[in-house]
C-alpha cells in the first residue's frame, strides 16, 4: 500500500498489541497499524509464522516485535503485555485476533473441542483484556478491538462452540465497554463474514468438503466475494483510531452484505 492510500496515519507514538498477529485478519492489522505509524507486538502460538510478519514490518521501515504467547493461558497473556511495555514503554490498543474454529454439532463436538474453542475465542479476549486494561489505565486510557464473526450475530450449522464463542465476544465487548467508558478505553468489536485466511481452509477440511468449492459457497453473497484480511483489518484500525473517538460497544459488520437481510 502506498502512503496516500493509508486512511489514519495518527498512530505514531501510539503502542498495539495484536494476538493472532501472525496469520490472516491479525497479520493484516498486524501490518496495516505499522504502516499507519503505531509500534507494534505480535503475540502468537506460531513463533515462526509471527517472525516472518515481523520481519516483513521491519523490512518496511516499521517497529514491531514478537512475542510466543498462548491467550489460554493467565501467565503468557500477563508476560505478553510486559514485553510489550518494555518494549515499547506503553500499551495503547489491543486487538484480540486469535481464535480457532470448529466445525460440528453439539453431537459432533467432544468436551475437549467445545473447552478449547470457547478458551481461544472467548476466555483468552478475557485475559489478554485482564493485562492490558491496567496499563491502558495508567497511560491514560485506549482502545480495544475484538475479532468476533457474522456467527457472532446469527447462527451458523454445524458450528455450535465457534458460534456461542464468537456471540460470547460480541456480549462481552459491550460490558467491557461499560465498564472502562469513564477510564477512557473504548471497546468495539468487527464481525467479519468469510475472509479468505487460512482458517477458512480449515473450515473445509473440517467438513470433509473440497476447499475450491467450499470457498465458493462462502463467497456466495450480495458483494460475490470473500473479504480480504486487509478489508476486515481497515475496520480494525478505524474502531481503534481517534475517526472513533465517541464508538464505544459497537458491534461492525463487514462482511459483503452476508446478514444484510434475506432477500
Ligand atoms: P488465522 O487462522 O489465519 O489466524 C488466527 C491466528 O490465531 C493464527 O496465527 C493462530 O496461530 C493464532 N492462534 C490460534 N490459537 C492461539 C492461541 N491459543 N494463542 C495465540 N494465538 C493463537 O485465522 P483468521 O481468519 O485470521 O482469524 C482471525 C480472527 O477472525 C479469529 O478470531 C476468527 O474467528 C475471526 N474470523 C475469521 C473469519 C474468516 O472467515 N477468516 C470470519 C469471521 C471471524
Amino acid at each position: 500500500m502506498s502512503k496516500n492510500e493509508i486512511p489514519f496515519e495518527g498512530f505514531h507514538g501510539k503502542v498495539a498489541l495484536i494476538t493472532g498477529g501472525a496469520s490472516g485478519i491479525g497479520r493484516a492489522s498486524a501490518l496495516l497499524f505499522a504502516q499507519s505509524g503505531a509500534e507494534v507486538a505480535v503475540v502468537d502460538v506460531d513463533e515462526a509464522g509471527g517472525a516472518t510478519v515481523v520481519q516483513e514490518i521491519k523490512d518496511e521501515g516499521g517497529k514491531a516485535c514478537f512475542i510466543a504467547g498462548d491467550v489460554t493461558q493467565a501467565a503468557e497473556c500477563r508476560w505478553a503485555v510486559e514485553e510489550t511495555v518494555k518494549a515499547f514503554g506503553n500499551l495503547h490498543i489491543l486487538v484480540n485476533s486469535a481464535g480457532i474454529v470448529h466445525r460440528g454439532t453439539i453431537l459432533e463436538t467432544s468436551e475437549k473441542e467445545w473447552d478449547r474453542t470457547l478458551a481461544v475465542n472467548l476466555k483468552g479476549i478475557f485475559l489478554a483484556c485482564k493485562y492490558a486494561i491496567p496499563e491502558m489505565i495508567q497511560g491514560g486510557g485506549g482502545a480495544i478491538v475484538n475479532i468476533s464473526s457474522g456467527w457472532g450475530l446469527a447462527g451458523g450449522r454445524q458450528a455450535a462452540a465457534y458460534c456461542a464463542s464468537k456471540g460470547g465476544v460480541v456480549l462481552l465487548t459491550k460490558a467491557m465497554a461499560l465498564d472502562h467508558a469513564h477510564q477512557n478505553i473504548r471497546v468495539n468489536c468487527v464481525c467479519p463474514g468469510d475472509t479468505d485466511t487460512p482458517m477458512l481452509r480449515t473450515e473445509a477440511r473440517q467438513l470433509g468438503f473440497s476447499v475450491e468449492k467450499f470457498l465458493a459457497g462462502a463467497a456466495d453473497r450480495p458483494m460475490g466475494r470473500l473479504g480480504t484480511p486487509e478489508e476486515i483489518a481497515q475496520s480494525v484500525l478505524f474502531l481503534a483510531s481517534e475517526a472513533a473517538s465517541y464508538i464505544t460497544g459497537a458491534v461492525l459488520v463487514v462482511d459483503g452484505g452476508g446478514l444484510a437481510g434475506t432477500g
